[in-house]
């Protein structure tokens, strides 16, 4: 079977000799001058190699970066530029902390003597993860959080912010949930995963905490969790050893469709709330989030999905449908969240619609532990304290010295 390739740079002619080169090599290779070309044409991106130029006209390659890693596109990526070394070093830096599996920079002047050695390279590269790695990733902690800011959208504070997993492979670089969670579901691992996320929050929690930060910490957990036996007793004791602030924890739930038994998860989550914690129904408007089970669940929390979010500066429609999800949130008493919001249009129509909280790569992406300390400092550490904690947390040792390695790179 052939092996896709595409190759994106804005010169017909390097297109053309990396198109006969890589066929040579027993490659299917499609070419794309510009992003436009890559976005009228997504089909384009099913590949498995992509090589990319630095310089593609009013774009550079990392704004192709971008492109591919919000779309989740898993292929191996090998720079090609007439760029120097030390630039092309540092995209590929960029790359590798997005996740992508990157081969390394072939200069254009030696396309022809220097692919065969990366096509070498590429036929080395790591395969998916298995269900063994995966049980030995949790064992050896290579599993960490990311913290996406969830921000008050009528005043601009910080309230909090959602824990999303990672895995830390030392082979493959950063995996995302999309390629290691189904792989947990599959192998029944979903909640031992979900007992070592639920640690990692209450520990960070613990740590902003002592910063004098009273976030927020939203975790998702799956419908396997709630069915768990003893998921309550184990709950309490995690919690008290962790000193955990409930009231600052939200659970957030979406296939609650697969709960087989509506009144037993009815139970345990009802407990969970009148143990403090908040309760959201994350991905609103999908299939995997229903007004049913908004109605017969204790929630406190609503979460727009962001295909509806993404729509609203582009359609009228979309736009009427997320205010009404916003007002039915409220109407029911509800904090409502929009997941998202990419852009400064969809971030003033959510909050002129009155939606109280946003998240989204507009107003940060997901980051480690140690780039939302920098993130945070950047802000001033106004918003989610007192003067006096402000203080605190600036003489904090860690803070300090992320505040200081922000401004040095600045
Ligand atoms: P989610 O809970 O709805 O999380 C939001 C996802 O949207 C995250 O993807 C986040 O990086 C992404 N996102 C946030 N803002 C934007 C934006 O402006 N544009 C775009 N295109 N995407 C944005 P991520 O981290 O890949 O997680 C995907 C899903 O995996 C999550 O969706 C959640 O359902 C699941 N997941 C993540 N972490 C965990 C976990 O610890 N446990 C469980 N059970 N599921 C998790
Ligand atoms: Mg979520
Ligand atoms: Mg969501």
């Amino acid at each position: 079977m052939l092996s896709n390739a595409l190759i994106i740079d804005d010169d017909p002619d390097v297109r053309l000799l990396g198109k006969t080169l890589l066929s040579q090599h027993g490659y299917e290779v499609l070419t794309a001058g510009s992003l436009g070309e890559l976005v009228r044409q997504p089909a384009l991106l099913n590949a498995e190699l992509i090589l990319l130029d630095f310089g593609l006209g009013e774009f550079t390659g990392l704004d192709i970066l971008d492109y591919l890693y919000d779309l989740r596109i898993k292929a191996s990526i090998l720079f090609i530029s007439s760029c120097s070394q030390e630039t092309a070093a540092l995209a590929i830096t960029a790359g590798k902390t997005m996740g992508f599996h990157m081969l390394g920079f072939l200069a254009k002047d030696k396309l022809f003597t220097d692919l065969a050695s990366f096509l070498e390279l590429l036929k080395k590269a790591p395969k998916a993860p298995t269900s063994d790695e995966l049980a030995r990733a949790i064992q050896d902690n290579q599993l960490f959080l990311a913290y996406q800011p969830q921000i008050d959208l009528q005043n601009n504070h910080v309230i909090g912010a959602e824990a999303l997993v990672r895995w830390q492979d030392p082979q493959r670089g950063v995996l995302y949930p999309d390629s290691f969670i189904p792989l947990a579901e599959q192998s029944d691992q979903m909640v031992s995963l979900t007992w070592y996320v639920i640690e990692l929050a209450l520990q960070q929690q613990a740590q902003w905490q002592a910063q004098g930060w009273h976030l927020n910490i939203s975790i998702n957990i799956p419908a396997a969790f709630i069915q768990a036996e003893g998921v309550l007793e184990a709950f309490d004791q995690l919690t008290q050893r962790h000193h955990a602030v409930l009231s600052k924890i939200t659970l957030e739930l979406t296939e609650t469709a697969g709960v087989e038994c509506l009144g037993y998860a009815n139970y345990v989550l009802k407990a969970l709330r009148q143990r403090g914690c908040q309760l959201a129904l994350d991905d609103f408007g999908t299939g995997h989030s229903s007004l049913t089970q908004l109605y017969r669940l204790p929630f406190s929390e609503l979460k727009i999905d962001r295909s509806f979010v993404s729509l609203i500066d582009q359609d009228k429609e979309a736009l009427v449908i997320t205010a009404s999800i916003i007002d039915l949130g409220k109407r029911l008493g509800l904090t409502v969240v929009a997941e998202g919001i990419e852009t400064a249009a969809q971030h003033a129509l959510l909050a002129e619609a009155g939606c109280p909280v946003g998240q989204g790569y507009f107003l940060s992406r997901p980051l480690t532990a140690a780039a939302f300390n920098a993130w945070m400092c950047e802000r001033s550490l106004p918003d989610v304290m007192t003067q006096e904690e402000s203080m605190f947390a600036r003489c904090n040792a860690c803070c300090v010295e992320v505040c200081s390695a922000t401004k040095r790179s600045r």
